[in-house]
């Protein structure tokens, strides 16, 4: 049946129609602005993601407004996890992109905890050399926009 879209959520968005019901989730929290729910194929157990209730793609899209509950959201879920499970520390990620493995095109962020032994290995790094970084950072700091 038609019904007419607001233009904070797109028809095909699995996140999306998680928040409006029509997907189900195990939902751990939510408030106005947000909503945290357990990642259907877990990193370790405890796998939560927190996304915005409003459909915005990825972080460039996130409006300021939206910033700031969604990182509490983020805080106060994290917390709930090293309290509820025996972990001891915890992954902040967001996938950004294709290319970064973004699936979704809500933009979300994974709160994946961390258990002594869990085998989970950090993204290889490579020393810089000093021109190089030099470089880079005179051509970043060239394309930050103003506010
Ligand atoms: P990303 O876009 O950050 O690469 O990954 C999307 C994440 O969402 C994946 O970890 C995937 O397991 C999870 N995911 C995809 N579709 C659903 C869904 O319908 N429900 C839940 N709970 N998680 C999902
Ligand atoms: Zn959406």
């Amino acid at each position: 049946p038609f019904r007419a879209l607001q233009n904070h959520m797109a028809s095909e968005c699995a996140f999306c129609k998680i928040v409006q019901g029509e997907l189900p989730a195990h939902k751990v929290f939510e408030d106005a602005q947000t909503l945290a729910f357990l990642d259907l194929n877990p990193i370790t157990p405890g796998h939560v993601l927190v996304i915005p209730k409003e459909h915005h793609e990825w972080l460039l899209d996130l409006p300021i407004q939206i910033q700031g509950p969604l990182l509490e959201t983020v805080q106060r879920v994290a917390r709930a996890i090293l309290k509820a499970t025996n972990a001891q520390g915890f992954n902040v990620g967001m996938n950004n992109g294709r290319v970064a493995g973004q699936i979704v095109f809500h933009a979300h962020f994974h709160i994946i905890p961390r258990y002594a032994g869990d085998r989970l290995t950090h993204w290889p790094g490579h020393s810089g050399d000093e021109r190089s970084l030099k470089d880079l950072c005179e051509k970043i700091a060239a394309a930050m926009e103003k506010r």
